[in-house]
């Protein structure tokens, strides 16, 4: 069986105004996929009647041009396990088609998208409310799954959905682990073999520690570049860097 593979926002349309009253789920991603994602597309797969995942790297979400360019893509291999699960659509669109105004309008939120991950990523979150607001207008979907991993992200969107009246249901979905307790990522490609042995203990550092301070402590003794450790939301997050790759974590307090 083939995957029906999406390249134009108009085809989107078109085939979401043919589902009419069916519920349509959305796993929007920047591909590279891994067992994390795939938990959210086979929870939407339970849920819904029809599947639709995205796979676009979003520029406007990168401060960073030498991380955007570092982005691991491979979307042959990407399609190959989404048709394993039987995914209805898959959305693949170039800058153009989602930016055809290049950016001109965007979607900015001034509060909670200035801490954590905005705080150090100037025009982050605006990127990402933007291009997921356009998607949601492409897709239209019924539910939208998101990972608790990007819990700050998961939270804007949720947030922004009920600011504009969106008849979406945003469904957060807890955090995908490797066995050693690492939060799976699309980054974790970039880390070699020792620091992808050494990875696991931020999880166990920002679970475990007594206080931020210590966990901060802990984390530099390790040789982990702490970003940032906050607590708030009754969350603890963190940001490291390793061989110059961003990781980021949230445990429930
Ligand atoms: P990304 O491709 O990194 O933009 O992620 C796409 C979606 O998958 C986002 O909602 C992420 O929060 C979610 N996601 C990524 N990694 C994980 C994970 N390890 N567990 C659960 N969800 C994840």
């Amino acid at each position: 069986m083939s995957i029906d593979l999406f390249r134009s926002p108009t085809e989107v349309k078109q085939w979401r105004y043919r589902q009419k009253d069916l519920s349509v789920g959305f796993v929007p991603t920047m591909g590279a996929l891994h067992e994390g994602h795939l938990s959210l597309v086979e929870r939407s797969m339970r849920e819904n009647d029809k599947t639709v995942v995205s796979i676009f790297v979003n520029p406007t979400q990168f401060n960073d041009p030498k991380d955007l360019k570092a982005y691991p893509t491979q979307l042959e291999t990407d399609l190959e396990l989404l048709k394993a699960l039987e995914v209805d659509l898959v959305f693949s669109p170039e800058e153009k088609d989602v930016y055809p105004d290049s950016y001109r309008f965007k979607l900015s939120e001034n509060q909670d998208s200035k801490l954590l991950c905005g705080a150090d990523r100037e025009g982050h979150f605006d990127g990402v409310l933007t291009v997921v607001m356009k998607l949601f207008h492409i897709v239209n979907p019924t539910h939208a799954y998101f990972g608790e991993k990007d819990y700050q992200q998961l939270s804007l969107i949720s947030d922004m959905a009920k600011a504009f009246f969106m008849d979406v249901k945003v469904v957060g979905c807890p955090t995908f682990r490797s066995r050693e307790g690492l939060a799976l990522s699309s980054r974790n490609e970039r880390l070699s073999t020792q620091a992808r042995a050494k990875a696991p203990n931020f999880a166990k550092i920002l679970q475990s520690a007594p206080s931020i301070d210590e966990a901060r402590a802990e984390l530099d003794a390790q040789g982990f570049e702490v970003v940032y450790l906050d607590q708030l939301w009754n969350r603890r997050f963190g940001a490291v860097k390793l061989e110059d790759v961003r990781l980021i974590d949230n445990v429930a307090l």
